[in-house]
């Protein structure tokens, strides 16, 4: 309902008006009741901004509202508005609902004019002081209402000075601001045509219009759009009695945070200039002083803010960023709002606020923001230090890093090998450079959206990427890149920052990512709350220690074809690929079967009893071998060296004929999965039985061990059916009676449609599901990720065809149908299955979201994103329990 009123005093407002006075018009009502020291004012709603901005004027309706309220201010203030002895100054100042700092105007000093001036100068004693207040009010009101740019006045102001010999603002004297008052009312008419206004009641009604239409200035506008805030919500206009701050040595202005902004620690942080009004803080004209020196210049003042600040702590719940100012040592509060923070800075307060036992735990946890923690767990830059950025490309993965050169992923290695930070550039990136991806400190490439190849590995690894950088070019045969219009030889350096898509020139210093004992705190609030598990991907054992360091609760996709793709693994890998018949397969097989038992034993006593998914087998096989064209231009040049290059020619002949065989039409959606599994069962074989032999041994040590056996790509339940028999068999084999208790699961991956449709019958023969939601999505839209990203993601995009990038979010409508339905079917047969997700959307805030209301059992993400699912578990929980309220 609209209210009747379009203008409310302070004393008839609160805080829970906020949509109708904006944050600045309701936080100065509530301090008002509070009982703080707020010069009297009130608030035009913006409901009246509403009306303003569709008729592009004010009403004589509001306006006499307007002047009926300020009546009673007069009234309360014993000053009158355009009284030439006893005036009442007000500010007139914007504030929108949602926090916009300095984005609009506000106008102080308002009902000066010549006469008025001088009944201040009489009034206070101080012609210095009026004529001071008068000439800030013309370039004001000249600047924001009239339209004037400010550079004509900043030129008045300089010229007047050097005239006078005056070289800082404190110098100047009554009759010298004298004097630029009247240099600033030709300037007025000069530019306007017409005279300053001198009726006060004219100032006012311009004034107020004036702030409604900042609303609509540009840098309003552009903020407005970043921060997704909508245009109708508009601004309140707030008149308030002026204070002042520049009435002398006794007088003084700044602003206050309740704890230090940027490490969060609990001391009162700020600045404050004496003799000084409003802006000048921020402005820069002169260097403001910490406020701790206030102590011994106002030491009273002081005490008083000291008080104030905690009060409003304690009243808001949160550290606020308050204004002040001193008039003749009588403390006055402009502001409050909550305050801006760094993450470190969030995370600290927000623990330190439920220590105080201001905050309730669900409270502290559910005020952390995504994007905080993203700066929490990756390296970032150095803001302090001296950058250079010579291009922007997209933030594909959030992280800082700086290093050498490397054009391609073989220098990289080279590079790590040597011991030396390198960093991967390139056009674009394919899989055959996961190498070069590993040993690299971070990832910059020419190509490629925040979803391509380089990205989605860069963020899985927790590496800072910057993909899509227009205008990056590589020479290979000068080995340079040219960059932002710079070129760069091989071995020099640059930096990137994968949280900005900044890149720089040189290396930058980097500040290094760390589990704070109050993020520790955080997420042990986190874990009280959270009903999902948290598994993480991991591949090495290395990962597995780093994804518990974490808090993983178990790993939920291992992914064993990593294992094959080292220097060492890879040879005896291809020949097994390349082997004549199924004995000589399996006897290089067998080469590689204690390789695999290795990893697992390590990874399951890095995990010590929690579970682990491995998951068979999934590429097809041609991955690993090397590809067609690079075969056919070495077997050429061999032909140029003649006899002694015989041998080592006929094997790359060889290859080539098995790579043509393996060739297929389309790869994504041929042998590969649970396919190659059964029509090659000595390869999962040899699998399986590395892990239980691991198991057995490491079991032998005493340490607990539970492995989940999952199967890919299973489309059809005879598929599981057969493989899981498989399993079933090689641990009885290789068990043989011992090690009874040791519980292992046999399950499926979901990632074919039709294994999520037929779901119950899948169940009937698998302990678990794991949605993998990448190729769930993939083969669900019928896109192939890379195509789609390169090809038409970003006009659909554009288009709004897709809301957003479905391998980034999850598309709930259709992959997040598939998924109800299939774990409701498959518990309808199997009420203890366990399910999961694993794909790259694990680690995504609202996907997270989705899978608690889907009732799923865990969610499994890449190391690096653990302490994240955990908030955000924990978030999604809280953020259900406000949709649906206990019933
Ligand atoms: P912003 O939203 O950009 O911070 P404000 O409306 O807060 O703009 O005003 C700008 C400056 O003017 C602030 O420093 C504020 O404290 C000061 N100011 C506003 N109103 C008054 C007033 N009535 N008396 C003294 N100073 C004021
Ligand atoms: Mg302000
Ligand atoms: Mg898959």
């Amino acid at each position: 309902m609209k209210s009747a009123k379009g203008v409310y005093r302070f004393d008839e407002g609160s805080l829970s008006m906020k949509a109708l006075l904006g944050g600045k018009g309701a936080n100065l009502a509530e301090m008002t009741r509070l009982g703080l020291p707020i010069p009297a004012g009130f608030t035009v709603t913006t409901e009246v901004c509403a009306k303003y901005q569709a008729s592009g004027s004010l009403s004589d309706e509001t306006f006499e509202e307007i002047c009926a309220t300020l009546s009673d201010l007069e009234n309360k203030q014993s000053a009158w508005f355009g009284h030439s002895d006893c005036p009442l100054l007000v500010s007139v100042r914007s504030g929108s609902v949602t926090s916009m700092p300095g984005m609009m105007d506000t106008i102080l000093n308002l009902g000066l004019n010549d006469f008025t001036v001088q009944g201040l100068a009489k009034q206070t004693g101080n012609e210095r002081f009026a004529y001071d207040c008068y000439r800030r009010f013309i370039q004001m009101f000249g600047e924001v209402v009239l339209g004037i740019p400010a550079l004509h006045f900043d030129h008045a102001l300089e010229q007047m000075k050097k005239d006078e010999d005056c070289i800082s603002d404190q110098e100047v004297n009554a009759e010298q601001w004298k004097k630029l008052v009247l240099r600033y009312h030709w300037l007025v008419e000069a530019q306007t045509g017409k005279a300053f206004p001198q009726d006060v009641y004219v100032q006012l009604r311009m004034a107020v219009g004036a702030v409604f239409k900042s609303w609509n200035n540009v840098r309003a506008k552009v903020y407005r759009k970043l921060y997704s805030i909508p245009n109708e919500q508009g601004t309140a206009v707030t008149v308030q009695t002026m204070v002042f701050g520049n009435r002398g040595d006794d007088s003084g202005t700044g602003v206050l945070f309740t704890r230090n902004p940027s490490t969060g620690d609990k001391e009162i942080y700020g600045e404050y200039l004496m003799n000084a009004q409003g802006e000048d803080v921020v402005a820069g004209v002169r260097t403001p002083r910490s406020i701790i020196e206030l102590k011994d210049d106002l030491p009273e003042i002081y005490a008083q803010l000291t008080a104030v600040a905690e009060q409003l702590e304690a009243h808001y719940l949160d550290m606020q960023d308050i204004e002040f100012t001193v008039e003749n040592r009588q403390l006055y509060v402009l502001q409050t709002r909550s305050g801006k923070r760094t993450a470190q800075a969030a995370v600290k307060i927000a623990v330190a606020l439920v220590d105080e036992g201001l905050l309730p735990k669900e409270e502290a946890v559910s005020r952390i923001e995504a994007g905080h923690l993203d700066q929490l767990l990756h390296r970032s830059i150095d803001r302090q230090a001296q950058l250079q950025v010579i291009a922007t490309g997209l933030p594909a993965s959030p992280g800082a890093a700086s290093g050498v050169i490397a054009l391609d992923a073989q220098t990289a290695e080279g590079l790590a090998r040597e011991g030396k930070k390198a960093l991967l550039v390139s056009l674009e990136t394919s899989p055959e450079d996961i190498q070069g991806i590993l040993a690299a400190q971070g990832i910059l490439t020419g190509r490629g959206g925040m979803t391509s190849h380089a990205a989605v590995v860069a963020r899985g690894m927790g590496k800072p990427c910057v993909c899509g950088c227009d205008g990056l070019s590589i020479d290979l045969e000068q080995r340079s890149v040219t960059i932002g219009g710079r070129t760069f030889n091989e071995g020099e350096s640059l930096s990137i920052d994968g949280a900005t898509g900044q890149v720089f020139s040189g290396i930058v210093s980097l500040t290094e990512p760390e589990i704070t004992p109050e993020l520790l705190t955080l997420l042990e609030y986190a874990d009280e709350i959270r009903e999902l598990k948290i598994y993480s991907n991991a591949d090495t054992p290395a990962d597995a220690a780093k994804a518990r360091e974490w808090g993983a609760e178990g790993i939920g996709l291992c992914r064993t074809e990593h294992m094959f793709f080292s220097d060492s693994r890879l040879p005896v890998v291809q020949a097994m690929i390349l082997a004549g018949s199924k004995e000589e397969r399996i006897q290089e097989l067998s080469k590689i079967m204690p390789m695999q038992q290795a990893d697992f034993e390590a990874i399951f006593e890095a995990m010590d009893g929690l579970p682990v998914t491995i998951r068979l087998l999934d590429p097809p096989l041609h991955e690993f071998l090397p590809n067609q064209e690079h075969l056919v231009k070495q077997i050429r040049e061999l032909e140029t060296v003649g006899a002694e290059g015989e041998d080592e020619r006929e094997r790359l002949k060889a290859t080539l004929a098995k790579v043509r065989t393996l060739q297929e039409r389309n790869p994504m959606l041929g042998l590969r999965g649970c396919r190659l599994g059964i029509l090659f069962p000595e390869i999962y074989d040899m699998q399986i039985e590395a892990i239980f032999k691991a198991a057995k041994a490491v079991l032998g040590r005493r340490i607990e061990v539970r492995p989940d056996i999952m199967i890919p790509l299973v489309g059809h339940a005879n598929e599981l059916q057969t493989l899981r028999k498989l399993v079933d068999d090689v641990a009885r084999q290789v068990l043989f009676g011992e090690h009874k208790d040791l519980q292992y699961k046999v399950g499926t991956m979901i990632e074919v449609p039709r294994a999520a449709i037929v779901a119950d019958k899948i169940a009937e023969h698998a302990d678990f599901f794991s949605f993998g939601t990448n190729d769930l999505t993939q083969m669900t839209f019928g896109y192939s990720r890379d195509d789609a990203e390169e090809k038409f993601l970003n006009s659909y995009l554009e288009q709004q065809i897709l809301p957003a990038n479905p391998f980034q979010s999850l598309d709930e409508e259709g992959v997040g149908e598939l998924i109800q339905w299939a774990v409701a079917k498959g518990k309808s047969k199997k009420s203890f299955l366990k399910t999961g997700i694993c794909g790259e959307h694990g680690g995504d805030m609202q996907s997270i979201v989705f899978c608690q209301q889907a009732g799923l059992d865990y969610i499994s993400c890449s190391p690096y994103r653990v302490p994240y699912a955990r908030i955000a578990a924990a978030q999604a929980v809280l953020a259900s329990q406000i949709a649906e309220p206990q019933r």
